[in-house]
């Protein structure tokens, strides 16, 4: 037991994230004084409904026992289940899982989805386990939310560090500790599965898909052409990778990636499948890529281009780099990349950012189609789920554009007005309990 709680200690030390909840509650705070949000309900989305905090051990391969702490915060359901991605990475801790649940809240919102928000993950470093660790870690974290949990209740998803093969170890687990009747009626407990196992064809592409709409919907409402236009990325991931792949696609040039093991630079192009092949056989890093120079961490951001995406962590343009950025867009891939005082910067600048609200939620669009697939007993196409995508974040883009032009607002303080007044209302149809 003393060496279950040295372990225990040793994993759960704090690891600063740098007050995501911080950011959060003040892009809160600012649309809900510009909608003028009842006071109470104020007060009800400014917290979370549930946080639940698991401590599960797991044997290794060496046969010694490690304990995990994953997390789960619920942050709203007035609009439906809770839902939201489960991230293993080293920052996460209850401050990341409540700022990101909370906009969860805000994007299914705004999306018009019959969703709320919710986040969690475990704080770990994936690259320090095996593969068969890593679906022990994800079957025994599975069994610990497994009442928390559910179809109609919570519904996980990919994130950060997190996949496919993640969410079908987690819906295996979940439907193996059902009732043999009940078991694939459970299936939907998690979005993001593998096409073969109740997944979505074209769900590993929504959100990068999402991501390139938003700058090519923009790019329509300014006059502007994509073609030859250059785009960094930070994070050559599942967004960054596909958001990359799309704007290639229509004409625009990758010029500089970073991940998190470096950062690469080439004014000519680099050619984005090219790099995703290089990255497989180079454990998952950009590194050392042949057709490109390597540039320092701190240069990323000041790199010459038309077009910023932010896909890795939240916190990455702050009022340390936001002065540097050449980009006239910034389309924010990743979940609150941009802190409060770089985006007052970005925007004193005339730079518009595309915010993640919006500009991701492709993700948890192609997620609900997932989930309404499994519900149903169907197979949906991909040319049929794209379409479907295209059309539903160009009413979202629409909803979101013509909102700040109306109201003389930037692009994220119009999301979130739209967002929160749709939770308000469901409130003040319903009232509060009792
Ligand atoms: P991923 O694990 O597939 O990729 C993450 C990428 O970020 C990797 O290339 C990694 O090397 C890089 N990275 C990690 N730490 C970094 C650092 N300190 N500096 C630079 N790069 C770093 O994750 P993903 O699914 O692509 O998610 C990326 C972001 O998009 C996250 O903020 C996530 O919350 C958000 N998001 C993801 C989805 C989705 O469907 N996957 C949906 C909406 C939002």
């Amino acid at each position: 037991m003393a060496t279950l709680t040295a372990e225990l200690k040793k994993k759960t030390k704090k690891v600063p994230v740098r007050g995501m909840m911080n950011n959060v509650m003040k892009q809160f705070n600012s649309a809900a004084d510009q909608i003028n949000l009842h006071p109470s309900i104020r007060k009800i989305l400014s917290i979370t409904n549930n946080e639940i905090i698991v401590n599960f051990p797991v044997k290794m391969d060496n046969g010694e026992v490690e304990i995990f702490r994953g997390y789960r915060v619920q942050h709203n359901n007035a609009l439906g289940p809770y839902k939201g991605g489960l991230r293993y990475h080293s920052t996460v801790d209850i401050d990341a899982a409540r700022a990101l649940a909370m906009w969860m809240t805000w994007k299914t919102s705004l999306a018009g989805l019959p969703y709320g928000g919710g986040k969690g993950g475990i704080q770990l470093d994936p690259s320090k386990y095996s593969q068969g660790e890593l679906e022990r870690i994800t079957r025994r974290f599975t069994f610990a939310l497994a009442d928390n949990i559910g179809p109609e209740h919570d519904i996980p998803a990919p994130d950060v560090n997190t996949n496919d093969q993640t969410m079908a170890w987690m819906a295996d687990t979940y439907m193996s500790m059902r009732p043999p009747a009940e078991r694939t009626a459970n299936q939907h407990v998690v979005t993001g599965k593998p096409a073969g196992s109740g997944g979505l064809e074209g769900r590993d592409r929504a959100t990068g898909f999402g991501v390139f709409l938003a700058i090519k919907f923009w790019a329509e409402k300014n006059n502007k052409n994509l073609k030859r236009k250059k785009f960094i990325v930070q994070g050559f991931g599942n967004v960054g990778y596909w958001a990359a792949h799309f704007l290639e696609d229509e004409g625009a040039k990758l010029v500089a990636v970073q991940d998190a093991f470096g950062s690469i630079e080439n004014q000519k192009g680099i050619v984005v499948d090219d790099l995703f092949n290089y990255t497989k056989s180079n454990k998952g890093s950009i590194i050392d890529f042949p057709d490109a120079k390597s540039l320092k961490k701190e240069d990323f951001f000041a790199t010459e281009c038309d077009i910023c995406i932010p896909a890795a962590l939240g916190n990455q343009i702050t009022a340390d780099n936001a002065t540097q950025i050449k980009a006239t867009i910034v389309a924010e891939g990743a979940n609150g990349p941009t802190n409060v005082e770089g985006e007052k910067i970005l925007l004193e600048r005339g730079i518009t950012i595309i915010p993640d609200i919006l500009c991701n939620s492709g993700g948890v669009v192609g997620s609900y189609y997932e989930w309404l697939q499994n519900r149903n007993g169907e197979l949906w196409q991909l040319d049929e789920v794209m379409a479907k995508l295209e059309k539903k974040l160009r009413e979202s883009f629409n909803k979101v554009y013509d909102y700040s032009l109306k109201k003389v607002v930037d692009m994220r303080t119009a999301a979130y007005c739209i967002a929160i007044q749709r939770i308000e209302r469901a409130y003040v149809e319903r009232g509060i309990f009792p």
